[in-house]
């Protein structure tokens, strides 16, 4: 029987909550498609870790997750415990960074029955890939302090692009671009006022791009493409862009289509050197935690995109048909989505409607 090895972390609040829903959907399409899943939880890259131990991470962390097949991560941040910047550093960076899981990949798409905030959008009408560079670019550690404390202070932190991290991030997108029916890729640059990175970035582009004669390609500033993502979604297919501009764009994306709530990625090696990494977009939520009100939709649709990486496709395409099915109905979602069901009620609900 096919066995996967997966390392469970739930992290901090609501990502608690809705693990244990991911995780009742992946093994229940265990069963209906014929495979076994090997969970080992573990309860590092939490705040509650760090309180105890003063770190985030214990020392071996690497050895203890490195050889598992896949991570399946909810959330991390308790920021009244742990400094944001202490907590997401010392670990979800440090796994997308060791593990070398450069690409970022973040499904924007409209889903059935949930209400849009964009006027006469409908399902079909928002469906693309943003493709976020993962381990470099504006998200580096490279930087300080001048005169700390002092009227003069100067803060100065560096972004950091190489042509190796800009041409396997590109590759990635220009691939996916190449698989998909509209067969269009979008970059997301700046430069026009960030003017040393961003014109090379460009430059990297316009050369991939040679290489996928059969892709069509644009790019925007990122601050029109923002503006673009509300008033003209339908444009895009795959849209790439660096860490950060990644980042901010794969929170609008999502809120586009009525909530983060839903919003699944994918911390991926393409190489499969080492564990990819499996999470919702969102974070811990502590406005919410504890109140069994959470979202479990983007953790579930992250376990999809999981065994679709794991080979497991037919499993994974069933898992986002179950969702697509309980969407529609209002006592199946969540409050967020206008809804009235707990976490439990709808994650039992798309477990059940999985065939
Ligand atoms: P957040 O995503 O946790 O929450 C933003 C808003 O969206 C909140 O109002 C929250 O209630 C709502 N929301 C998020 N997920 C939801 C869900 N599944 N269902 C219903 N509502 C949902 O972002 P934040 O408030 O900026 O950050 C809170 C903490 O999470 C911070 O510590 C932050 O650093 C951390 N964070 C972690 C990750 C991660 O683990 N990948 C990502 C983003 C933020
Ligand atoms: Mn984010």
């Amino acid at each position: 029987e096919r066995t996967y090895r997966i390392a469970v972390i739930p992290g901090d609040g609501i990502g608690r909550e809705v693990v244990p829903e991911g995780l009742r959907v992946l093994e229940a399409a265990a069963r209906k498609f014929g495979f076994r899943l090997h969970l080992d939880e573990f309860d590092f890259a939490s705040c509650d870790y760090y309180l105890k131990h003063n770190k985030m991470l214990p020392e071996d962390w690497k050895e203890r997750i490195g050889s598992h097949d896949a991570i399946f991560f909810g959330a991390v941040g308790w920021p009244e415990k742990v400094p944001d910047h202490i907590s997401l550093w010392g670990s979800l960076i440090q796994f997308r960074r060791e593990f070398d899981q450069y690409a970022n990949l973040r499904p924007v798409r409209l889903m059935p029955g949930i209400p849009c905030p964009l006027a006469g959008r409908a399902p079909g009408d928002i469906d693309f890939f943003v493709v976020r560079e993962n381990t470099e670019g504006e998200y580096s550690s490279i930087g300080g302090s001048i005169f700390p404390g002092t009227h003069r202070e100067v803060v100065i932190q560096e972004t950091i692009m190489t042509r190796i991290g800009i041409d396997r991030i590109l590759k990635f997108a220009f691939e996916l671009a190449q698989k998909r029916p509209r067969k269009h890729l979008t970059s997301a640059t700046k430069s026009n006022g960030i003017s040393i990175t961003m014109p090379y970035w460009d430059t990297r582009v316009e050369e991939m791009a040679k290489s996928f004669p059969d892709v069509t390609w644009d790019k925007y500033h990122i601050d029109i493409l923002a503006a673009h993502f509300v008033l003209n979604p339908d444009r895009f297919n795959v849209v790439v862009a660096s860490n950060l501009f990644g980042d901010i764009l794969s929170d609008l994306g999502p809120a586009c289509t009525g909530t983060i709530g839903i919003a699944p990625s994918g911390n991926i090696n393409p190489e499969r050197l080492f564990p990819s990494l499996f999470e919702p977009v969102h974070g811990s939520a502590p406005d919410i935690a504890g109140r069994g009100i959470a979202n479990p939709v983007a953790q579930i649709w992250s376990g999809a995109m999981m065994l679709d990486h794991l080979g497991e496709t037919e499993a994974g395409a069933a898992i986002v048909r179950a969702i697509e099915q309980v969407l529609p109905h209002k006592q199946l979602r969540t409050p967020d989505m206008g809804g009235t069901a707990n976490t439990v009620t709808a994650g039992k609900a798309i477990a059940d409607a999985l065939t």
